[in-house]
């Protein structure tokens, strides 16, 4: 836990200025993976890690910044702002900083304190979470507003153009706009979101495999490569279809001659994963959790068997929580050769189960495992709206 009191107090005794504090959680993907850079649909929750930032005003030019992470203190010029290869923690900040003043927002002179107990670099989204809690903690310093869609945009362009890290729009929107104890489903195209009842009684839990297999930069740019060729013989046969979010099997099967092998599988995982984002949509709706589990189960075999970007170890913690009491669900989480699995847990069961996945994933691989029990909580907007 995060004490904000202390979080005030530190700041003031660093910068001698009473600061304000804004919060953004981490993330976790329940469903739809590879499907937003074809424009399709995603459906992640924010989860309870956080980051909070401090901000009060200063009266020069200057942006000072402290990572309590980090326990380091760096400070730049506003009026020199400019993205740089040093690929240093502070490029997040800044990044927002930069986009900011990208779209005409004058930022004025701050100090800003973060501290986040997100785990950094475990697919969790650190990266995001950073970014939203300072972007809403510099927009509280300006005279303007932007929407949650616009803060998400924002946060992705300081992460793509500032901190050189190409990833899609799903994790600052989500850490922007989530509701406590529900999913968002997100249209990848139209930003167009839904906000869908999870539930009180389940839970989130993660578990880290522990690997990230080397493979993993080279093959996920085939994977880009094989979907992108897929989605172009599509489109030579039938113009309408502009993304692959517009075929469906009909389309791909009527189109397998134009495409290797490789494309056919990939574009079938994406098109089918499409359709179970919405079906788990209605599952959720309905309230039929069970139905809403298989989905998942499905989805993992999606991964593995046609996007091929599973791994031994991942399969092994999906399979093993398939069997124990309390699993609703399971699979792969993140873009692939490794990383996490989520999985949805009746909450009594929660604890026990998450004990037991990882005492059996260290029988089975000898790999100590983390795993977290996790809630769907609030979104920045809504923690700021609640704070105001
Ligand atoms: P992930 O987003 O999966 O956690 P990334 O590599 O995308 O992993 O982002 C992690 C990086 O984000 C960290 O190495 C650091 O540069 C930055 N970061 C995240 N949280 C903080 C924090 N509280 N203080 C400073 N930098 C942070
Ligand atoms: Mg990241």
């Amino acid at each position: 836990m995060i004490s904000y009191s202390e979080q005030l107090s530190a700041h003031q005794a660093r910068f001698q200025s009473e600061g304000q504090l804004f919060s953004a959680p981490a993330r976790v993907n329940l469903i739809g993976e590879h499907t937003d850079y074809t424009g399709g649909f995603v459906m992640p929750l924010a989860i309870d890690f956080e980051t909070v930032a401090v901000v009060s005003r200063r009266t020069d030019n200057k942006a000072v910044l402290y990572s309590a992470n980090f326990k380091e203190q760096v400070e730049f010029d506003l009026a020199t702002l400019a993205p740089n290869d040093k690929g240093h923690w502070s490029d997040y900040g800044m990044g927002v900083a930069w986009a900011l003043q990208q779209k005409g927002i004058a930022v004025p002179g701050f100090n800003l304190s973060v501290d986040g107990n997100v785990p950094l670099g475990a697919g969790l989204s650190s990266s995001a979470s950073i970014e939203v809690a300072v972007c809403m903690a510099l927009l509280s310093l300006v005279d303007t507003k932007l929407t949650g869609p616009e803060i998400a945009i924002l946060c992705r362009k300081a992460e793509n153009d500032f901190a050189h890290s190409p990833c899609g729009i799903m994790d600052q929107f989500v850490i922007t706009n989530a509701a406590a104890d529900k999913a968002l489903l997100l249209d990848c195209r139209s930003l167009d979101f839904y906000l869908l009842p999870l539930g009180t009684d389940t839970k989130i839990v993660i578990a880290n495999s522990m690997v990230k297999h080397s493979i993993a930069e080279g093959e996920y740019g085939d994977r880009r490569g094989e979907v992108e060729a897929g989605q172009a013989a599509l489109h030579e046969m039938n113009p309408q279809i502009k993304l692959l979010r517009d075929a469906n099997m009909d389309d791909l099967r009527a189109a397998k001659s134009k495409m290797s092998e490789a494309s056919f599988k990939r574009c079938r995982h994406i098109i089918t994963e499409n359709a179970r984002v919405l079906e788990a949509r209605s599952a959720l709706t309905s309230g039929d959790m069970r139905r809403f589990g298989d989905i998942m189960f499905a989805a993992h075999a999606s991964m593995r068997d046609d996007f091929q970007a599973s791994c031994p170890e991942v399969d092994k913690l999906v399979d093993l929580a398939h069997a124990l009491p309390g699993c609703i669900g399971a699979r792969i989480t993140g873009g692939g050769f490794g990383g996490c699995t989520v999985n949805v847990v009746e909450a009594a069961q929660a604890e026990t189960f998450a004990e037991q996945l990882k005492q059996k994933y260290f029988e089975a691989t000898g790999i100590k495992s983390d795993v977290f029990v996790c809630k769907a909580v609030d979104g920045a907007l809504a923690r700021a709206g609640k704070s105001a």
